[in-house]
């Protein structure tokens, strides 16, 4: 098989495992995969793998910290046992451009997984830092008690994204932080206390998210009382397949069997992330709203992976099926890595946080607010979510006839740039080939490429790179998949 120089060294270049991972996710044995099995055995076709990453200006200044054996022993010794990493010998990333990450030697990789579907501008994209850097040197902190324009204009930047009348912004640290002020106001304002939640969703891990995350491997053994889970609308797995509307009556039921008729809030992701970009039947969500509403129940949109852009032809995930919520909740790709999230919702709405005092020291502060505005400049100017829709479509393509190739690939779903890849070992069966995955994801990194890991069974590649992906880095992670999976 015909080997370039670059693919040699890179393929040699496996370190050894540093210290074992703790954390059960990746602390499993990686056993040997099945046999990826090609449809067309008949005919094999050597693959080769893709020689270089595409070019890129720029080259990270020689790296003199600590070594990624030094930052492991000290993570084992100060930080949380809970604390995960992907890799048997996790990446050391000392620098990041736009779509590229560089490790301690300076070696780039392609990042597909983007920060867990957070940079969505690209990494220390340049209007974003310098928004940053302005405002650090003039002013970090205040708190809301005392006035500052840059909460004021990225509020009135967010409103002018958003349909209807949503347009009144309290804003947040993180998605966990907002989902649970989301879920508050919706009980304030309809006095109810029942949520319903769908089944695989993921939230937030405080009391009340907790509770609508609705995956036993984020849960922990703690009270989480009044959120009802309905069946998820999963065309793949789903036990309706693609019939949104039979998925719906179970809303229906939730309400009638389960409450007393009343419910405080339906809360949803336009797509699953954490449950392994998961797409909703089509024609559920329209469905769903209506009953919810119909018991005094407000709809809110998990906003926090599927917004800004990311699917492409729309700008919120929830546009995609047609609904306009009463709350949308935003965070990660809203500041591009800067901790920020935000609860959007109607002025008449958010009068129900009015009754006590709520208050968040660090939310909306200057300088994160600075850069949600810059932001959503960048995404504007640089046209990324068309960008997403054109390179996400084209990497979609290329995946699907992926799974044209390989048995491997049970299914290829998601939309723009949020895409995901499902493995499984028995495509009628739908066993999750959670081992395989494994194996792909560690033979990837070696390739210079990494992408996410998701869904329940951990069987799934979360693709939600940063919205500046190119054509050229598409194909390249599809060779490298290709050439990965020619070899399992
Ligand atoms: N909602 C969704 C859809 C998420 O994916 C996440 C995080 N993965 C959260 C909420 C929670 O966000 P955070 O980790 O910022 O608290």
């Amino acid at each position: 098989m015909p080997v370039s120089a670059a693919a040699r060294l890179l393929l040699r270049r496996s370190p050894p495992s540093l210290l074992p991972p703790r954390h059960s996710f990746f602390r499993r044995s990686i056993s040997q995969p099945a046999t990826a099995k090609k449809k067309d055995a008949a005919a094999p076709v050597a693959v080769v793998p893709p020689s270089e990453l595409p070019p890129f200006d720029y080259v990270p200044p020689p790296y003199t910290g600590p070594s990624g054996d030094e930052i492991l022993a000290k993570r084992r010794e100060y930080l949380s046992p809970s604390i995960m990493h992907l890799y048997k010998t996790p990446v050391n990333v000392v620098d990041g451009k736009m779509q590229y990450l560089f490790d301690d030697k300076g070696r780039r990789y392609l990042d597909a997984f983007g920060g867990i579907a957070t940079v969505c501008c690209g990494h220390c994209h340049p209007d974003v830092v310098a928004a940053i850097v302005e405002q650090t040197k003039k002013l970090q902190h205040s708190t809301v008690l005392y006035l500052n324009h840059s909460i004021a204009d990225f509020a009135e930047a967010l409103a002018s994204k958003l349909p209807g009348n949503l347009k009144v912004a309290f804003f947040t640290n993180s998605g966990t932080e907002a989902n649970e002020l989301a879920i508050l106001i919706a009980k304030m304002y309809t006095g109810c206390q029942d949520v319903i939640s769908l089944r695989n969703a993921y939230h937030g891990n405080a009391a009340g998210t907790m509770g609508s995350t609705a995956q036993s491997i984020w849960k922990f053994s703690v009270v989480q009382s009044g959120v009802h889970h309905a069946i998820n609308p999963d065309p793949y797995r789903g036990i309706f397949g693609s019939d949104g509307e039979k998925y719906a009556r179970d809303v229906q039921d939730i309400i009638n069997f389960g409450t007393s008729g009343h419910v405080a809030a339906f809360v949803a992701e336009a797509i699953q992330g954490v449950g392994g970009i998961v797409e909703m039947a089509p024609g559920y969500l329209p469905l769903a709203y209506d009953m919810v509403r119909k018991a005094g129940g407000l709809c809110i949109a998990d906003e926090v992976q599927a917004g800004f852009a990311r699917t492409g032809t729309h700008f919120w995930g929830f546009e995609t099926h047609g609904v306009v919520p009463d709350i949308v909740t935003v965070a990660k790709g809203i500041g591009n890595g800067i901790p920020l999230g935000a609860v959007v919702t109607t002025p008449e709405i958010a009068k129900a946080l009015t009754k006590r005092n709520y208050f968040n020291t660090f939310g909306g502060n200057p300088v994160c607010t600075a850069a949600g505005l810059a932001v959503l400049r960048v995404i504007e100017k640089e046209k990324l979510q068309e960008n997403a829709f054109e390179v996400g479509t084209h990497l979609k393509e290329r995946l699907n006839s992926l799974k044209d190739k390989y048995e491997l690939i049970g299914d290829v779903r998601g939309k723009g740039l949020m895409l995901g890849v499902e493995f499984v070992t028995d495509r009628q069966l739908k066993t999750p080939a959670k081992d395989e995955t494994l194996h792909l994801l560690e033979q990837l990194k070696e390739l210079g490429v990494l992408v996410g890991k998701g869904g329940y069974y951990g069987n799934v590649f979360r693709i939600t790179p940063a919205l500046c992906f190119t054509k050229e880095d598409a194909d390249f992670l599809v060779d490298a998949m290709d050439y990965t999976l020619s070899r399992i």
